[in-house]
């Protein structure tokens, strides 16, 4: 395979991915040829001339069920591709059952070179798809949405920038919130001063090292703040800690809650 990762996605609305396949990194990494994305209508892969994909519940219930066969069909044909027999996709789900998706499976994603994506609608699939062809069910959080496809879209955005060569400048994504365990620090761009609000005094200063320790200070701070249950896991050094302990002192004792929505202005 000539990509670093490939994904195939298996929907009945193959255009929705036109958002991420027509701008954007995700969009320019496959231009590049460091991804390889290929979308497939389900529907192309029906057994009959209707092109049907779903039907009525056994045992009764209002919504639709998406049918088992043309998922088999479509995957066998997706591992029939020139260049392709030989190797094992990971089949993932989208799913709210499944696994709740975060920055460490996006990086574990990262480091597989072959995923098909399933996206549900309706009730979801028959589960025989799940019990025959499903390696893992994914999920985006603990709510519900009409269909996979946002939820596939926002997993291979958050994979594609953890593969090499995706995001131009690798120290921005090794800031982003979540890649070291803590939220990111804040970020000011031009001008100096917009309608009376200035960029904090160490950002101008030029000092390297001053500068790396206000934004160290900042990312704890941010977690602190918003996040505390992040500071579990987050791995720490000997800087962090302290710094961490200080915070903790001028914040007054204990972890905040997570902050409510600020009142208008
Ligand atoms: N009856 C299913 C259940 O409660 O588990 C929900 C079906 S949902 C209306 C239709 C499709 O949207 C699912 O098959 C799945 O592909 C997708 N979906 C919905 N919520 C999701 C979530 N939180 N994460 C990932 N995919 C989701």
């Amino acid at each position: 395979m000539s990509a670093t990762h490939r994904f195939d996605v298996v929907t009945i609305f193959p255009r929705m991915f036109d958002a991420i396949m027509d701008e954007g990194i995700v969009a320019k990494a496959a231009g590049n040829g460091i991804l390889e994305i290929a979308v497939h209508d389900l529907r192309d892969h029906a057994p009959d001339k209707h092109r049907s994909t779903d039907d009525e519940a056994y045992g009764g219930g209002a919504g639709m069920v998406m049918l088992a066969e043309p998922v088999f069909r479509c995957l066998d044909h997706i591992r029939a591709l020139p260049g392709r027999e030989a190797g094992r996709p990971w089949v993932v789900e989208m799913s709210p059952q499944g696994r709740p998706f975060d920055q460490a499976a996006a990086v574990e994603f990262a480091g597989r070179d072959w995923t098909v994506i399933l996206c549900g609608r309706y009730e979801g699939f028959d589960q025989r798809v799940r019990d025959a062809v499903v390696d893992e069910e994914i999920s985006i959080g603990d709510f519900v949405v009409t269909g996979g496809e946002l939820p596939a879209m926002m997993v291979i955005d958050a994979v594609s920038r953890m593969i090499d060569g995706v995001v131009g400048k690798r120290n921005s994504v090794e800031a982003d919130s979540f890649y070291e365990g803590l939220l990111d620090y804040p970020h000011y761009t031009r001008p100096a001063e917009v309608r009376g609000a200035k960029v904090p005094e160490v950002l101008l200063s030029g000092h390297f090292e001053k500068i790396r320790r206000w934004r160290k200070e900042q990312s704890l701070l941010a977690t602190l703040r918003k996040r505390p249950d992040l500071l579990r896991t987050a791995h720490l050094d000997d800087e962090a800690r302290t710094i961490l302990d200080a915070l903790r002192k001028a914040e007054g004792d204990g972890e905040g809650a997570n902050p409510l929505p600020r009142e208008r202005k």
